[in-house]
């Protein structure tokens, strides 16, 4: 068997790319379609039964079908459940899927770790070990929805670990094939970016000509606070953060969401509430105030989330408190550490 680091993540590539990948292979462009379609429903080479199985055979040795391995699943009394992943390279991912009525969120990895070190959050606690790939990223979706049968993923976001506009190939590459026709054909526009705030790679994503929500984790309206929250600000302050979230919303005519944890005495001042109304007024936007989620998985105190909701509401700001979930199993927002505590328990225990 070849070594197993080298084969094609067939995850990763578009209908086009498979087509290309089979027709050297000798296959006809219809096999790309029938590929496609069992790739993205989480089936295994070996499962694929309708393909010749000398095609199967020559497969099995040049390429894989999505490389995450179920490590662990936990879930949490809200019934959010949290699964780690482990990659082809022995790394731990993890992924949250947080289930609504009859249908489904999932809350995705871009990277492993992140470099951005922001202070209430557990990922930035680990600094970046790497990117994903985009065949990692479609794989926690499709694994997730493998499991979760019948309720339909309708929902991605990247809002779990690492930097999404920091991967911007490997994510955009992402947000297509999980919208294709042909594969789990979610919306463009039920798809969200969380981003710390990197102003070229947003007005870039303006252009992609991919409808996804944007989610600006702002967390201060001014230099100072945000700061030490978030230490890119240094390197891009809120101007500027601004100003590309006002273009993105321009170019793409969606609304932008603005993340604002709160951190009890430094952020939720009514100073802070005053500014954040002037910033954002004139745009299409909304702010989600966040109870800090402690990283200790101890429960985080909504009081002081509420208070400022109310101020920002008075203000005449679009707002809406959001209570993450999945706390208990360490998955709700700014918890995810990819690390698997305590013994392994093999996947579908
Ligand atoms: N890197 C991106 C996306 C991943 S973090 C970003 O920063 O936006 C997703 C969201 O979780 C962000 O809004 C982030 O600020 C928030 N978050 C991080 N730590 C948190 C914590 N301890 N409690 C609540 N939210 C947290
Ligand atoms: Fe990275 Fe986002 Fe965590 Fe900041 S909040 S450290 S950008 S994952």
């Amino acid at each position: 068997m070849p070594d197993r680091a080298k084969r094609v993540d067939l995850l990763g590539l578009s209908a086009e790319e498979l087509a290309l990948f089979l027709g050297g292979l000798g296959q006809p462009v219809y096999r790309a379609r029938q590929v496609f379609s069992w790739l993205h429903r989480g089936a295994g080479l070996a499962e694929m039964t309708d393909l010749p199985q000398a095609l199967r055979g020559k497969l099995t040795n040049l390429a894989a079908a999505g490389t995450l391995q179920v490590e662990r699943r936990q879930t949490a009394p809200d019934r959010a459940t949290k699964f780690a992943f482990r990659t082809s390279d022995g790394e731990i991912i993890e992924t949250v899927l947080i289930p609504h009525r009859d249908r489904a969120t999932v809350c995705v990895s871009s990277q492993i770790g992140c470099a951005f070190g922001c202070q209430f959050c557990a990922t930035g606690q680990q600094g970046l070990v790497r990117n994903l790939t985009a065949g990692e990223i479609v794989s926690q979706v499709v694994r997730v929805q493998a499991d979760t049968r019948p309720a339909r993923v309708s929902n991605v976001v990247f809002m779990g670990m690492g930097e999404p506009l920091a991967n911007y190939d490997a994510v955009v590459r992402a947000v297509r094939l999980l919208i294709a026709p042909g594969g789990l054909n979610i919306g463009a526009r039920h798809i969200a970016i969380s981003t710390c705030g990197l102003p070229e790679q947003i007005r870039r994503l303006a252009r992609e000509g991919l409808p996804v929500a944007l989610a600006v984790s702002l967390h201060a309206s001014t230099d100072d606070v945000r700061t030490r929250l978030v230490p890119i600000n240094r390197q891009h302050p809120i101007g500027e953060v601004i100003s590309a979230a006002r273009e993105y919303a321009g170019v793409t005519g969606r609304k932008v969401t603005f993340q604002y944890v709160i951190v009890p005495g430094l952020n939720d001042t009514p100073e802070q509430a005053r500014r954040l109304a002037a910033l954002i007024r004139g745009f299409p936007a909304m702010v989600n105030v966040i109870p800090r989620n402690p990283v200790d998985g101890s429960s985080p105190d909504p009081a002081a989330a509420s208070r400022f909701a109310g101020a920002l509401e008075r203000l005449g700001v679009p707002v809406a408190v959001r209570q993450s979930r999945g706390a208990e199993v360490l998955g709700a927002c700014g918890q995810l550490r990819g690390r698997v505590a305590g013994q392994r328990e093999a996947g579908r225990a």
